[in-house]
């Protein structure tokens, strides 16, 4: 408008014509909001403007709804509003000033049209849709994968590499004894690269045959590491006290940054390699379970440890992940999902059969429902079940820690209200069984060689829908609605 001097109207109609809003999360940190005085001392053209974008959307929704029955106009405001509470709202500006908003799963834009943004999508349902997020099969099979790369292209051809739903003619194969030992051999020596990556860096002997049981992501509560690493205290514990007990081994892989001022997250890396320190020098342990914490977490670390991956650890509380790319890039190099049914997890679980995945706790719904209804009390679960109390105690008795107050902010939070925080707001206690009998299952899978063998090649062979050359193409399609350049290679 001031450089073009663009009426409004035509100005608006470029705007909404040209933007679109891809949400990413629902975590409420994640979501810009910021203080309207902050805004307009920065901005102060720019403030003006969202203003009146805001008076008119306003105006909008009184429009649409004064005078419908049961309808409390007010409240429709309250929730949509761009400013609101001396706050600039940018998801909000970002749904009025496009023609576009979609989720990065099934789940999560059905979450988001539910509730989330229910409003909006009663308002506004024709710029609702969904594109499931899809990663790379060039990075992370081609080039972090030279063996399965190969081994996929002399038994299907390569088109693979241009067109990931070709993975399917691998179905083929996975009954064949043949492709089922030289798959698991394939994976072996991944297992030994990443093996000796691990004792050059951590200085922990690893055994490649063991169970390579992986977590890798971003530590925030909402992913749970503290869920996976209590069940390893706890397993610590078990074969402390039944050392006769059959267990079958296995390495526990975990990776992760913290964000910087996120204490909580810098504790649980803290727990995760105290935990490592006193497993990996017990002798009691024989070696039957380890834990290694990966540094400098990123791709290029990401790349060697996806190869080598058993177990993809994808646990976070259902409804929380709106998506995650790690379960598939996993998944791609031939990992079975240890999983809840959140974000791409349940497609990759519809793609792959439910036989060939293992799936624990709390649907989406149910958090949600706890979330609305507040009758979820941790304390109930932790003076009737033994099992969480011995992992909970372990956290404050000095197993872990000569200092045995060290680990009372992990042990408080998930027990006791902290701050704004409600106890146990991830429901970890809540999935701590259920979690613990999928890792049993796990573990009976993996002994029968031919069983496990089949699960894996499954999932590399059902792989296809998860390439970014589909979620690109969707978004061509039917978001941005580009017409296809045709490039010369001379
Ligand atoms: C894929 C990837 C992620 C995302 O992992 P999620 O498990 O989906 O959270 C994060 N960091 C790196 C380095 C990755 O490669």
């Amino acid at each position: 408008m001031d450089e073009y001097y663009l009426p409004w109207d035509e100005a608006w109609h470029i705007t909404t014509n040209t933007c679109c809003y891809t949400n990413h999360t629902i975590m409420a940190e994640a979501l810009e909001k910021w203080p309207v005085d902050l805004f307009q001392r920065l901005l102060p053209r720019i403030y003006q403007i969202v203003d009146e974008i805001n008076r008119r959307f306003v105006d909008q929704i009184m429009r649409q709804y004064s005078g419908s029955a049961g309808i409390d106009v007010q409240a429709k405001i309250r929730s949509m509003a761009i400013l609101y509470d001396n706050q600039v709202k940018m998801a909000h500006l970002a749904i009025v000033g496009g023609h576009s908003v979609n989720g990065v799963a099934k789940l999560h834009t059905e979450i988001l049209k539910k509730r989330e943004l229910k409003d909006f999508y009663e308002m506004m349902p024709e710029k609702f849709n969904n594109k499931t997020n899809g990663i790379t099969q060039r990075r992370f099979l081609m080039h972090a994968n030279p063996l399965l790369a190969d081994w996929v292209t002399e038994k299907i051809g390569d088109e693979w590499i241009t067109d990931l739903s070709q993975m399917d003619k691998l179905k083929d194969f996975v009954n064949d004894k043949k492709a089922q030992t030289e798959f698991m051999e394939i994976k072996l020596k991944n297992k030994e690269r990443l093996a000796a990556y691990i004792y050059e860096h951590n200085g922990v002997k690893v055994d490649p045959k063991s169970i390579f049981d992986v977590q890798v992501k971003r530590l925030h509560e909402y992913k749970r590491q503290l869920l996976n690493i209590l069940t390893v205290m706890y397993k610590y514990h078990d074969i402390k006290t039944h050392p006769a007990k059959d267990v079958y081994p296995k390495t526990y892989i975990f990776g992760a940054k913290a964000a910087a001022g996120y204490l909580t997250a810098k504790l649980t890396i803290k727990l995760i390699n105290s935990v490592a320190e006193v497993i990996n020098n017990d002798p009691d342990i024989k070696g039957k379970i380890k834990v290694v914490f990966i540094e400098d977490y990123r791709v290029s670390k990401a790349e060697l440890i996806f190869a080598a991956a058993d177990v993809s650890e994808q646990i976070s509380t259902a409804s929380k992940e709106a998506s995650g790319t790690g379960n598939m890039k996993m998944m791609l190099n031939g990992a079975v999902t240890l999983g809840t049914l959140d974000g791409a997890n349940v497609e990759i679980v519809n793609e792959v059969g439910e036989e060939n995945a293992f799936i624990f706790g709390l649907s989406s719904q149910e958090v949600m429902d706890y979330e609305r209804n507040g009758n979820y009390n941790p304390m109930d679960i932790y003076n009737s079940d033994p099992n969480v109390k011995i992992a909970l105690d372990m956290l404050i008795d000095g197993t872990f820690s000569k200092d045995k107050e060290l680990f009372r902010p992990l042990y408080d939070c998930l027990l006791h209200k902290v701050g704004s925080n409600k106890a146990d707001q991830y429901f970890i206690l809540k999935d701590f069984e259920s979690y613990m009998e999928a890792q049993k299952r796990i573990s009976d899978a993996y002994a029968d060689k031919k069983r496990w063998a089949k699960m894996a090649l499954m999932n590399t062979a059902c792989c296809g829908k998860f390439s970014s050359d589909r979620t690109i193409q969707e978004y061509v399609d039917e978001v941005w609605h580009l017409d296809k350049l045709q490039v010369e290679i001379k």
